[in-house]
């Protein structure tokens, strides 16, 4: 199968007539290929939802009124959950993670487009107290044509966050998906086409970060790009966003810890700590990679854990155990290369999961890996490692546990478990996250709840209401009247 790109509701062929092969990370065969995208394509990609636009907000797409949009989204939503097992196998192929995580995609990518319907026709300005014979209000305009680079470890969901926002805002999207997980991101284009979004609201090209990726995020016609992936591309991205005055909203990467004190309860804790990290084999974004333990529990934590990672089982997306293989051989070779120096460094391996005999060899397997008195300034404890590995230290007391916690580059959730709830909002308070979870933990969860990141882990915000104000621009107009 030889996928083009989605542009203008319709197939086309990419400007260079080049491809790529798509590979399926449980046999490393490849078994499609998709357009390989250059700044042409993206250009006409940037003019269809520009069409849809149109000049003076007067496009087939603009010019509907906030509540056709909201229907179409609605609309979109069920046609989304009515193909959610055809869209659930395709990701699941593509990317290589279990079918149940695949169908727990489709259903949160309907949840959003079904939460930014409902949010349309609530998405207004104010008026403003102001001198004596003015009227001030402010309204809240489509900023044009928003770009979203997508990456490969959600692509149904983190599509859902960003352009279903940005739809209900009133933008026209052109969407890179990662060259590892394109399928389903097409197939989304082409079934809303099918569901009455008019041509050009939202586009797809295919193809390299470095080339059709880099092309949108210079693209002159570009209003807003919204980014989600590594640390390092995000920098690149929001740097060439700001040379051309674009706004961007970067979500990267994470090495998330939770806190566990004496007084928690873990019966509750340890199967969400453990969901936590093996979730898509640990290539999360939000995953809770680093566990920081008080010393009293310290060992039936560990004892408990190892138990629970020795029975993790990893095997082809199709035989839908715990955990698929990792995307592509590139992640393969550097989750086991961290594994591999921890070792070296002589970190202990508290227990390790397996890999189903089933599994073929050229698959991108890697079992689940927990290491225990991870030192905190090593590797293993700064670094995302984007696998399923999890990073176990003690600690003696509230101070220490937020000291530890803090102690990395990266700031995007935290967890906390205690029954004390005192404490638990307190240290909500000193944790350096923009979320924090108190006797629970959400990878990857929450439709409703404003997400995204402080230091290296980037900024802006996505996910619930927040999310629609940063896909808008706000005009401030004052009439005197006298
Ligand atoms: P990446 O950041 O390079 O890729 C993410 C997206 O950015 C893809 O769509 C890619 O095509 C695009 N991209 C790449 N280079 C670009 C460029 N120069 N300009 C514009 N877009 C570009 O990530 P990767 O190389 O696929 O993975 C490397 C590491 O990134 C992983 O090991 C992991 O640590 C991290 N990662 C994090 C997330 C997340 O959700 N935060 C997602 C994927 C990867």
């Amino acid at each position: 199968m030889e996928y083009r790109h989605f542009i203008g509701n319709a197939w086309k062929a990419a400007d260079n007539g080049e491809s790529l092969d798509v590979i399926d990370p449980s046999t490393g065969e490849p078994f499609a290929a998709i357009a390989r995208g250059n700044a042409a394509d993206i250009d006409l990609a940037v003019c269809a939802a520009q069409g849809a636009m149109g000049e003076a907000l007067d496009g087939p797409w603009a010019k509907l009124s906030p509540v056709e949009r909201s229907n179409l989204l609605f609309a979109y939503a069920k046609a989304v959950l009515d193909h959610a097992d055809e869209l659930a196998q395709l990701e699941a192929r593509d990317t290589g993670k279990a079918l149940k995580t695949a169908r727990t995609d489709a259903a949160v990518l309907a949840r959003y487009l079904q939460y930014y319907a409902g949010c349309v026709d609530k998405l207004h300005g104010e008026t403003l107290p102001y001198t004596t014979g003015f009227t001030v209000l402010t309204v809240r305009e489509p900023i044009g044509v928003t770009g979203h680079i997508i990456p490969w470890n959600y692509p149904m969901q983190i599509y859902g966050r960003s352009v279903g926002a940005s739809l209900a805002a009133g933008n026209a999207c052109v969407v890179k998906p990662a060259e590892d997980a394109s399928l389903s991101i097409l197939r989304l284009a082409e079934i809303a086409a099918e569901t009455g979004f008019p041509a050009g609201a939202i586009n797809v090209v295919t193809g390299l970060g470095g080339e059709a990726g880099a092309a949108l995020s210079a693209n002159e016609g570009i209003r807003h790009i919204s980014f989600t992936g590594s640390t390092a591309t995000g920098a690149l991205v929001g740097r060439t966003a700001a040379e051309r005055h674009c706004p961007s909203v970067l979500e990267l990467g994470g090495k998330s810890p939770q806190l566990v004190f004496d007084d928690a309860d873990l019966d509750e804790a340890l199967p969400v700590i453990l969901n936590a990290i093996i979730q898509n084999a640990g290539q999360t974004c939000s995953a809770g990679s680093r566990l920081l333990v008080q010393r009293g529990i310290y060992e039936t934590v560990i004892e408990r854990l190892s138990a629970r990672f020795e029975a993790m089982r990893t095997g082809p997306s199709s035989m839908d155990l715990d955990m698929g293989p990792l995307v592509n051989k590139k992640q393969q070779t550097r989750v086991r290369a961290m594994v591999e120096d921890a070792e070296a460094q002589g970190i202990r391996v508290a227990a390790r999961g397996k890999i189903a005999v089933e599994a073929s060899r050229n698959g991108y397997f890697q079992e689940a890996v927990l290491f225990r008195d991870v030192p905190p300034q090593s590797r293993l404890a700064q670094e995302e490692v984007f696998g399923p590995v999890l990073a176990v230290m003690p600690f003696d007391d509230e101070a220490e546990a937020v000291k530890l916690a803090n102690g990395t580059n990266y700031g995007l959730v935290a967890g906390v478990w205690t029954r004390d709830g005192s404490r638990g909002l307190r240290l909500a308070r000193k944790l350096q996250a923009g979320q924090v979870f108190v006797n629970n933990y959400g990878a990857g969860g929450g439709v409703e709840l404003p997400f995204g990141g402080v230091k290296a882990s980037g900024h802006g915000r996505e996910k619930g209401f927040e999310a629609l104000y940063g896909f808008t621009s706000l005009k401030t107009i004052a009439v005197k009247h006298g």
